[in-house]
């Protein structure tokens, strides 16, 4: 999972070591699979777990602030991000309507001290 996004890296916690680590985003890309669906693969961290951060339409959050939902706007500002890099797969099509930004208020609203998951972790 990303814990958060600061400037040209992200902040990485494996889901199977739980180790964390910083990854530039110059090292990743977004693939995308179809109209509204998008991937961005993370490096392979130390222990080998491969990781796949998944931008798809979904229904609305069940928990609306919580950290499902929190962790799926930052993946989904992340495709953003890419997207209007120009940081895509030669195989992407549309990477920026695919992978659209996340609407200011809407980030505003959850993320009103930065980008984490985790706001005053020192982490
Ligand atoms: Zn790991």
């Amino acid at each position: 999972m990303i814990e958060s996004i600061e400037g040209d890296r992200i902040g990485v916690r494996c889901v199977e070591c739980r180790e964390s680590r910083a990854v530039e985003l110059r090292g990743i890309e977004v693939r995308t699979l179809n109209s509204a669906t998008a991937v961005v693969a993370l490096p392979t961290c130390a222990c080998g777990a491969v990781e796949f951060l998944v931008r798809a339409m979904r229904p609305e959050p069940e928990e609306p602030g919580g950290t499902t939902h929190r962790h799926q706007l930052l993946v989904d500002h992340l495709h953003a991000t890419l997207a209007r890099q120009g940081r895509v797969t030669p195989d992407s099509k549309d990477a920026e309507k695919v992978c659209p930004e996340v609407a200011r208020d809407v980030l505003a609203r959850w993320f009103p001290d930065g980008f984490s998951l985790w706001p005053g972790d020192a982490r």
